[in-house]
């Protein structure tokens, strides 16, 4: 090839820009080092595996691919508004919810803006910040969680977007309803708050925040929720975000048509129905839970409370080369320095006999020492 350097070419804000850093596939490590057998605790997917309902549902919807998508997606909104008692022009749907968070961004935010997250937060909305040129504002951390107080406070005339994620990812912080609504009452309505519930379905019933039923009262929140976690469809990639109908309106002029695929909205549909499986899988992650932090517990390895799907622990100074031995092992779970937690490793919650494969595999590097 030669020579060429696109940089300069490139728009501003994607010059400095780095790749979203995904969690290493199983079949990238099994060529690498040549092994089987691995376990991958590092993209908090669903350990279950997908719902047999929605596995029987894609097969008959095979025979449609010959077809455009609705470019609506007419039976999806509508069980979405069925279920979360929100009109279906309120609905924007996205090719997993990190479509829906660009989405926003490239409609509401240009470079003359800011946009305020926290410290430690998901990485994605530094990026689609940057991406636009925007500047990114990202506000110091409270015990590794939001500082909301702090964030409303960083609120200035230039300021379009506050992204929050609730639980947060790769801490699993959690915001209550209270503190949330206190936050939503002092934002004006010319600075959009995105509130990130990717992780809502593993929250207790009783302390999860009502916030869909706030956008009424908010019409520059906008809630945002993926079926990559607890509905276990992180491969189809669907997610949606619900707001303002105005808001939605506005988001759907550049969404692209054919977001959502056939697969991913007739997937979805029939995930949102699986009451069964939506359950199992948050029990199952409540076990898994308590097996890690038992585990902690043993070894005197602090770790960050977690509201999610996924626990990130404290291992120490070495983190990265923990990291690289548990490669070694078979075991993958996520480097978080990027995230400024060097000395941590966020572990994705898998099957029981998974969670014991990578404990046996760190009580054998621990006694290395
Ligand atoms: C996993 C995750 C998402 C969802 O990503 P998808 O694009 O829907 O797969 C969104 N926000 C946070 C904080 C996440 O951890």
């Amino acid at each position: 090839m030669s020579e060429f350097n696109a940089k300069q070419l490139a728009n501003p804000g994607v010059q400095e820009l780095h790749p979203y850093q995904a969690g290493k596939p199983i079949e990238e490590l099994e060529r690498e080092l040549g092994i089987k057998d691995i376990v991958k605790l590092a993209s908090n997917e669903n350990p279950l595996g997908i719902s047999p309902k929605v596995k029987a549902a894609l097969a008959a919807e095979i025979e449609d691919l010959a077809r455009y998508p609705d470019a609506n997606g007419y039976y999806l909104k509508a069980k979405i508004a069925e279920q979360f008692g929100v009109e279906m022009n309120q609905i924007t749907l996205g090719n997993g919810s990190n479509d829906v968070l660009e989405l926003l961004a490239r409609t509401f935010v240009s470079d003359q803006h800011s946009v305020i997250f926290s410290q430690h937060a998901f990485v994605v909305y530094p990026l689609v910040t940057q991406a636009i040129g925007a500047r990114g504002v990202a506000v110091p951390a409270k015990n590794y969680g939001h500082d909301l107080d702090a964030m409303a406070a960083a609120i200035d005339s230039t300021t379009r977007m506050i992204f929050i994620a609730n639980p947060n990812n790769p801490t699993g912080t959690f915001l209550t309803s209270a503190e949330l609504y206190a936050f939503l009452q002092k934002v004006p309505t010319n600075v959009l708050v995105v509130l990130d519930e990717a992780y809502y379905e593993y929250v207790d019933a009783a302390e999860r925040a009502p916030s869909v039923s706030w956008v009424a009262e908010f019409p520059n929140l906008i809630v945002s929720r993926t079926f990559s976690k607890a509905y276990g469809l992180a491969g189809l990639r669907a997610g949606h975000a619900i707001s303002h109908p105005s808001v939605a309106d506005y988001m759907n002029r550049i969404r692209q048509p054919f977001n959502m695929n056939s697969l991913s909205l007739k997937a979805a549909e029939v995930a949102l129905d699986d009451h069964d499986y939506l359950a199992e899988a948050v029990e199952l992650n409540k076990q898994g839970m308590a097996q890690l932090i038992a585990f902690c517990e043993q070894h005197d390895l602090d770790y960050i409370p977690s509201r999610g799907n996924f626990l990130t622990i404290e291992v120490g100074d070495n983190a990265a080369e923990i990291y690289t031995k548990l490669l070694h092992r078979g075991v993958i779970v996520r480097p978080v320095a990027g995230y400024e937690l060097p000395r941590h490793l966020r572990v994705s919650i898998g099957l029981k006999e998974e969670n014991e494969v990578f404990i046996q595999a760190m009580q054998a590097i621990l006694a290395e020492g």
